[in-house]
């Protein structure tokens, strides 16, 4: 190993070692940005449709991602179903 390499090592470790810290900071982020914190009880919240209103068609909607992922809102607190419904519906833009 070259004295000039030493540095550029040294410098990667560090950036890798500041990268892997970080990542979980940003992960806990993104998680707290993506699904909502208001009870299901406040805007009226149900497992069914309301007409052709439903979850899966609102502005607000997170499907979860791979098999067997958690549907959310971004306006409430927890899982939903797709076909669910809320006071909060807002229709995806077409
Ligand atoms: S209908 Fe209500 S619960 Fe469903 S995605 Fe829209 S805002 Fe969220």
């Amino acid at each position: 190993m070259s004295k000039t390499s030493l540095p550029a090592t040294r410098r990667t470790i560090l950036i890798g070692a500041a990268t892997a810290a970080t990542l979980p900071l940003i992960a806990a982020a993104g998680a707290a940005h993506a699904a909502g914190t208001m009870p299901k009880t406040n805007v009226k919240y149900q497992e069914t449709p309301k007409g052709p209103q439903q979850c899966s068609k609102c502005n607000y909607y997170l499907a979860g991602k791979g098999p067997g992922g958690t549907n959310v809102c971004k306006i409430i607190a927890g899982p939903i179903s797709p076909t669910g419904w809320c006071t909060m519906f807002a229709p995806k833009p077409a």
